[in-house]
C-alpha cells in the first residue's frame, strides 16, 4: 500500500434513509480516524436526492449520533466549508452542468424511452433469460438531434456511454486490481427525468468538487465501483484511493441481519441502531473501540482503544476485507472495560440520567460514593439503578421470605438479626474495615454460615437478595439507617410468628 504522503480529504456520504446503524458508524469512524491521523478534514456530506427515500429527522438523528460518538465534522451542512453546500439537494445544478459536459465530450447520451418502452425490454430480456440491461437503443442517435429533442421538453434521462469492448481494470485498496469486461457494465442513468442526478453522477461530482482523497464506503458499491472509475476518468480526473470496507453478518455469522431481526434485538437489551445504544447504557467509547476492530486490528491481540489511540494507531493496511459477524458479547466486555476507565465524577454524571429514568432522585454527592463498588460490577450503565437504586430510597421494603435465611425459621433468622445488631452496636463506627472482620467472628460464633447471616443483613438493610457488597454498602448507608432498617426486619420477622 502506497505510503499517505499528505493529509486526508474523506467524506462520510450518509443519505438520511433511517436510523444510524453500525455500518454507518464504521464508516464514518474509518474516516474521522483517517482525516485526524493524516491531519487532514472529515467532511460530512448529505446524500438527499432521493426523495423517495428520505426519511425527515434522519439528517438530525445522523449528527447527534455521531458526536455522540465523539465525531466531529471539519465541513458539513450545518457548519458549512469551502466545498459547499454539502447537501445534494442544494447541488442539483452542479450535478447537470457536468452531465452537460459528458454529452458533449461523447461519454454520456440523452435516452427519450420511455418507461413503458424499457419495461417492454426487461419482459423479453427476461423470457430470453438475459440479465437487464439497456438495449442501446438511444446510444445510437445523432446526438444533435438529440440536444434539440431534449431542448425541446421531450422527456429524457441522460445515460452513461460505457464503452462496449476492452475491459476496465479498476484497484480497491483491501482487495487490489479487478478486471471487468466493458461488454458486462450497463449504461446507467446518470441523470433522471425530473432531472436529478443518481449516485453513480453525483457522488463522483462531489468528490471531486470537495477535493476527496480516500472513498471509504461500504461493500455494496463494488458492483458498480467500475462504473464509477470510468465516469471519473471520462472527466479526465484523478481517481481517489478507493476502500471498500467488509461486510456485517449477523451474530450467528450466518448472513447479514434482516430489518425484523434488527428491530427484534432491542428485546435482548441489544441494537444495531446508535441511538438505541445510548438508552441501553453503552458508553460511545466503547461502541467506537467495538466498531473499530469490526474490520480492523492493531497487532491482532490488542484490545482496548480510546479514540486518541485509534487516532494514532488506525491504518488503511490493517483493513480486512472478510465479513465481520456483530459480537455483542464483545460489545459488553469493551463497555465493561471502558466503565471502568472513567474516572468516578464522568462515570457518576453518566449514571444521573439511568437512575433519573427510574424514577430516582439522584443525591449526587452519594452517588459519588457508590462509585467505587458499583464501576467494577456493571457491564451497562442500565444496570445501576436495578443494583443500587436502593441508595436512593429512604426506605426499603424487604419481602419477608427473603428476610428469612435458607434452611432457618422465622425465629432463628429474628435471633440472627439481634444479634447482628447488638454487635453492630458496639462498634464505634461501622466502616468495612472494622465491621467485615467482627462480623465475620460473629458469624463463626454462631455456627451459621456467613451466607445465611449476611444474607439476611444483606435483604434487611438493602431491601434486595443482589446487592453490591454489603460492608460497603452499609458504609454509604450510614450507622443510622443501618439500625433502624435491622430493627425493622426484626420487627417484621417476629411479627410473621
Ligand atoms: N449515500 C451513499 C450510501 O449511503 C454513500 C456511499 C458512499 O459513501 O459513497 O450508501
Amino acid at each position: 500500500m502506497p505510503e499517505i504522503t499528505g493529509p486526508a480529504r474523506v467524506r462520510f456520504a450518509p443519505s438520511p434513509t433511517g436510523h444510524v446503524h453500525l455500518g454507518s458508524a464504521r464508516t464514518a469512524l474509518y474516516d474521522y480516524l483517517l482525516a485526524k491521523q493524516t491531519g487532514g478534514q472529515f467532511i460530512l456530506r448529505i446524500e438527499d436526492t432521493d426523495r423517495k427515500r428520505y426519511v425527515e429527522g434522519a439528517e438530525e438523528e445522523l449528527m447527534t449520533s455521531l458526536r455522540w460518538l465523539g465525531i466531529e465534522w471539519d465541513e458539513g451542512p450545518d457548519i458549512g466549508g469551502p466545498y459547499g453546500p454539502y447537501r445534494q439537494s442544494e447541488r442539483k445544478d452542479i450535478y447537470l452542468k457536468y452531465a452537460q459536459q459528458l454529452v458533449e465530450s461523447g461519454h454520456a447520451y440523452y435516452c427519450f424511452c420511455t418507461p413503458h418502452k424499457l419495461e417492454q425490454v426487461h419482459q423479453e430480456q427476461q423470457q430470453r433469460k438475459e440479465s437487464y440491461h439497456y438495449d442501446g437503443t438511444c446510444r445510437a442517435l445523432d446526438p444533435k438531434e438529440a440536444a434539440a429533442r431534449a431542448a425541446s421538453g421531450e422527456p429524457h434521462v441522460i445515460r452513461f456511454k460505457t464503452p462496449k469492448t476492452g475491459t476496465t481494470i479498476v484497484k480497491d485498496q483491501l482487495r487490489g486490481e479487478i478486471a471487468i469486461e466493458n461488454s458486462q457494465i450497463d449504461d446507467y442513468v446518470l441523470v433522471k427525468s425530473d432531472g436529478w442526478a443518481l449516485y453513480h453522477l453525483a457522488a463522483m461530482v462531489d468528490d471531486h468538487e470537495m477535493k476527496i482523497t480516500h472513498v471509504i464506503r461500504g461493500s455494496e458499491w463494488l458492483p458498480t465501483f467500475p462504473l464509477h472509475s470510468l465516469i471519473i476518468r471520462a472527466f479526465g480526473w484523478q481517481e481517489p484511493t478507493w476502500v471498500h470496507l467488509s461486510v456485517f453478518l449477523k451474530p450467528s455469522g450466518k448472513g447479514k441481519m434482516s430489518k425484523r431481526e434488527a428491530t427484534d434485538l432491542i428485546k435482548d437489551g441489544y441494537s444495531i441502531f446508535l441511538k438505541d445504544l445510548e438508552g441501553l447504557g453503552y458508553l460511545p467509547e466503547a461502541v467506537v473501540n467495538w466498531v473499530a476492530l469490526m474490520g480492523w486490528s492493531y497487532d491482532g491481540s490488542t484490545e482496548f482503544f480510546t479514540m486518541p489511540d485509534l487516532v494514532e494507531k488506525f491504518s488503511l493496511d490493517r483493513l480486512n476485507p472478510s465479513p465481520a459477524a456483530i459480537n455483542f458479547t464483545k460489545l459488553d466486555h469493551f463497555n465493561g472495560l471502558h466503565i471502568r476507565n472513567l474516572d468516578t465524577n464522568d462515570l457518576a454524571s453518566r449514571l444521573v440520567p439511568f437512575f433519573e429514568k427510574e424514577g430516582f432522585a439522584v443525591d449526587f454527592d452519594k452517588l459519588v460514593k457508590i462509585i467505587p463498588i458499583l464501576q467494577v460490577r456493571i457491564a451497562t450503565l442500565d444496570e445501576a439503578p436495578q443494583m443500587a437504586g436502593f441508595f436512593f430510597r429512604n426506605k426499603v421494603k424487604p419481602e419477608l421470605e427473603d428476610l428469612i435465611a435458607k434452611g432457618l425459621t422465622a425465629t432463628e433468622s429474628a435471633a440472627i438479626a439481634e444479634r447482628c445488631l447488638r454487635e453492630l452496636r458496639t462498634l464505634d463506627d461501622i466502616s468495612p474495615e472494622k465491621a467485615e472482620p467482627h462480623m465475620r467472628e460473629v458469624v463463626e460464633a454462631m455456627g451459621y454460615s456467613a451466607g445465611q447471616v449476611f444474607g439476611i443483613m444483606r435483604v434487611a438493610i438493602t431491601g434486595q437478595k443482589v446487592s453490591p457488597p454489603l460492608f460497603e454498602s452499609m458504609e454509604i448507608i450510614g450507622k443510622d439507617t443501618v439500625f433502624k432498617r435491622l430493627e425493622k426486619a426484626i420487627t417484621q420477622l417476629r411479627q410473621a410468628l
